[in-house]
């Protein structure tokens, strides 16, 4: 298969990495090249600068927005604030958000914006400047809107943020109803949704919960189906690590190794995450905390260490052909998007590892992100219309239950079967039903084929597949 211009151009690039695995899928669809160069491609890349008062003089801010696809709209995607951040970044981290919402069937297009800034840098006021800047000139350029383009959370970012793009944006644009659905991640308190920040998360421990299930491929592992007892080394305790650990840890798996950027703890008997977190609060690092057994002052050591499944949930290339022959997971959930460069991935790979790619282990934040789009749109809560209605036809059914067989409940019983169902049980309800369904679809796939010799490979297929049907829908490919 031919390779892209962009993918040529940029062979050593994070975007040409994406192309890469593009390619390699491609291969596995029946597309003419023509199509598949327009699904590849970034449709649009705007690229400004913006100068905002510092001390006593001024500072010119480099930022980004990328809308990878318009197969369908809203495009949608994070906005990263990072000193790293650079336009090929963010056009991969686009096109990834095309892949990602179309395996989960979210109908967005993919986009992503960047802030090249490092936000432990600046005074709250000084990035609540340069937020509202950068919303302002979105707006001159016609790139956010609820039917446009919505952004959401990423590295650096997160809720307050958010507030200040949609308060931006409500007052640019009075009277438009629908303003507070042209970003998502907002605070419960300005029409967010409960459940998003803990989503991305929640995500990932219900993806790697379900790929540990499959006893069949578990058995190949060498490891037992399930995730009691599985041993886990996370990398970031931001957003994403944070609510990984706290999801895996309910559902059985033991925490045994921590990485963060000043370094990395190590314990087999496992970690309490409420209790690193508050050490890392009090002391401001990661190290020096009592229940560790090893401690490494290079973070990517900890990545080194024993475990059965590993965690990258912080930036993008972190296993890499210089440290994937140290890796001993067996399985690794890509968390972070990108964390795993193309040689890396096929090395793991052809050692017979389970690698959860990014596009689907960290597509919950996007899926319940939709939902809160969908609870803007329509300006009222999950369950707010029907929670009572449920529980009085339940309570109905219950009584005339308890009349015909004489079987008294007791009052927990009672409670349980008559409750409808809240805002967050719905969310949770809804995220955990999409990353089922995906995960299971991507390994069909790749059960189908026994040339595709990845997750990745199939989640590609399946993406490529999806957003070429919306092309010729359109009537674009005959
Ligand atoms: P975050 O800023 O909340 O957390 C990132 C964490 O990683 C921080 O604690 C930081 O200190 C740590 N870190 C930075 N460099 C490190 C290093 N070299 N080694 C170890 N730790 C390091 O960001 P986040 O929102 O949790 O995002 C993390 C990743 O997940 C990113 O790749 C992002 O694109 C991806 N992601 C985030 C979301 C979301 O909803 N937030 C959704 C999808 C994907």
């Amino acid at each position: 298969m031919a390779k892209s211009i962009d993918a040529a151009l940029s062979d050593t690039s994070f975007f040409g990495d994406v192309c890469q695995f593009f390619d390699h899928a491609a291969q596995f669809t029946s597309h003419p090249e023509g199509l598949l160069d327009q699904i590849r491609s970034c449709n649009s890349v705007y690229r400004f600068r913006f100068p905002i008062r510092r001390g006593n003089g001024f500072e010119v801010i480099d930022a980004w927005r990328v809308e990878h696809s318009h197969h369908k709209s809203p495009t949608k995607g994070g906005i990263r604030y990072s000193e790293m951040v650079n336009e090929d970044e963010v056009m991969a981290l686009a096109a990834l958000m095309t892949y990602k919402c179309a395996i989960v069937n979210v109908p967005f297009g993919g986009a992503k914006g960047g802030i090249k800034i490092n936000p432990k840098e600046y005074t709250v006021a000084e990035l609540e400047n340069i937020t509202r800047r950068y919303t302002v000139e979105l707006i001159k350029k016609n790139f956010i809107g609820p039917g446009i383009d919505v952004p959401a959370p990423d590295y650096g970012s997160g809720e307050r943020e958010m507030s200040w793009i949609a308060d931006t944006y409500q007052t640019m644009n009075p009277g438009q109803l629908d303003a507070l659905g042209c970003v998502t991640g907002k605070p419960l308190a300005l029409h967010g949704i409960a459940g998003r920040k803990e989503a991305t998360g929640r995500g990932v421990a219900l993806a790697i919960r379900e790929c540990v299930g499959v006893a069949e491929d578990m058995k190949k592992l060498g490891l037992e189906a399930g995730l009691s007892g599985k041993r886990v080394i996370v990398q970031g305790m931001g957003n994403v690590g944070y609510y990984t650990i706290k999801y895996l840890t309910e559902f059985g798996a033991t925490i045994v190794g921590i990485c963060e950027y000043e370094g990395a703890i190590y314990s087999s008997e496992g970690f309490d995450l409420d209790e690193v977190f508050n050490h890392r609060k009090t002391t401001g690092s990661i190290l020096g905390f009592s229940k560790t057994q090893k401690e490494f002052k290079n973070s990517a050591e900890g990545l080194e260490q024993e475990c059965d499944i590993l965690v990258p949930a912080a930036l993008e290339n972190q296993l890499t052909e210089h440290n994937v022959a140290n890796i001993k997971a067996k399985i690794v959930a890509e968390a972070a998007n990108g964390p795993t460069t193309p040689d890396a991935a096929y090395a793991l790979i052809d050692r017979g590892c389970i690698l959860i790619p990014d596009m689907y282990c960290n597509a919950g934040g996007v899926t319940v992100s939709y939902f809160e789009w969908l609870k803007n749109l329509s300006h009222v809560a999950f369950g707010r219309m029907d929670k009572r209605y449920e529980e009085n036809a339940n309570l109905n059914l219950v009584n005339m239950v308890e009349k015909s067989t004489g079987v008294i409940l007791d009052a927990a019983q009672r409670s349980m079967i008559i409750k409808g169902a809240s805002e967050l049980e719905l969310v949770n309800s809804g995220l955990e039903d999409t990353m089922i369904r995906s995960y299971h679809e991507i390994r069909e796939i790749k059960l189908g084929n026994s040339r595709i010799d990845s997750l990745r490979t199939a989640a590609f297929v399946s993406s490529i597949n999806k957003v070429a049907v919306s092309y010729m829908n359109m009537g674009i490919w005959p």
